[in-house]
């Protein structure tokens, strides 16, 4: 569904992506971790071309990412993000937030989109809440509606930016809950996470980042209990 070949990025005289190369396929869950600041959102924010790349190519469905115009907004439709910090419009309902792309950007006609959105509600366990107000959710609840909103445009993917690290501890598994449904389910997943029961439940690979650089990937098995190289082994022992 996705490759990068080759593709590097700075931001100044910081090398932030070195040639890295790498397929998403479809039905995949990868989960992406690494020490901070190793380029784990800047890849993910160039898979929807939220930044540009200096050299390589990216391939979606096997045509490289359009740069501007309707292409580029019919791939921000097909490809889904999910940030750490939800990004709700607070002044609009949960309903409203997950109906304005449908409506606004698929021109889908009002109704069909509340239809579908009250569905990916209740999919996501909220749809008592519809009417409320952002502010008046908990994190994980707003976490829960901005992957319905996600889930609107019919994505053929979805990348998740550590979406459980701004959350309360008691409010991380039921995203979690959500996004191992959605792997389950087939979605096309690249998520950046440090959870490593999410890793072990529904990753199909792991791709470890450092100094922009993919230093080793592998199943969530063999990854965990064996690492290859000493920046992975050195990583996991701080964090496992
Ligand atoms: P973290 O785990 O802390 O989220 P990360 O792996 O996601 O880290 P990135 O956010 O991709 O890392 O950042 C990689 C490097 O690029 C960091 O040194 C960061 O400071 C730098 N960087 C990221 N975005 C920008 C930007 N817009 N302008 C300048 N530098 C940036
Ligand atoms: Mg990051």
């Amino acid at each position: 569904l996705v490759r990068l070949e080759a593709v590097n990025k700075h931001f100044g005289d910081l090398h932030v992506l070195r040639d890295i190369d790498l397929t998403v396929d479809r039905g995949e869950v990868l989960v992406v971790i690494g020490p901070s600041g190793g380029g784990k959102s800047t890849l993910c924010r160039t898979i929807n071309r939220l930044e540009t790349i200096d050299s390589g190519t990216i391939y979606f469905e096997g045509r490289p990412l359009p740069a501007e115009g309707a292409a580029l907004a019919r791939l921000r439709s097909e490809v889904g993000m999910v940030f750490q910090s939800f990004n709700l419009f607070a002044h609009k309902t949960i309903l409203e937030n997950v109906t304005l792309g449908p409506t606004k950007v698929l021109r889908k006609p009002r109704q069909e989109a509340e239809k579908r959105a009250m569905e990916l509600l209740e999919r996501v366990g909220i749809a008592s809440q519809a009417q409320k107000y952002p502010a008046q959710l908990s994190g994980g609840q707003q976490q829960r509606t901005a992957i319905a909103r996600a889930l609107a445009m019919n994505p053929k993917m979805i990348l998740f930016d550590e979406p459980t690290s701004a959350l309360d501890p008691e409010m991380v598994q039921e995203v979690l809950d959500v996004m191992i449904g959605l792997a389950r389910d087939g979605m096309t997943m690249v998520v950046v996470t440090h959870e490593m029961g999410f890793a072990r439940r529904a990753a199909h690979r792991v791709v470890f980042m450092a100094d922009g650089q993919i230093v080793e990937q592998n199943t969530p098995d063999e990854f965990f209990t064996n690492a290859r190289t000493d920046r992975a082994k050195d990583f996991l022992s701080k964090i496992l």
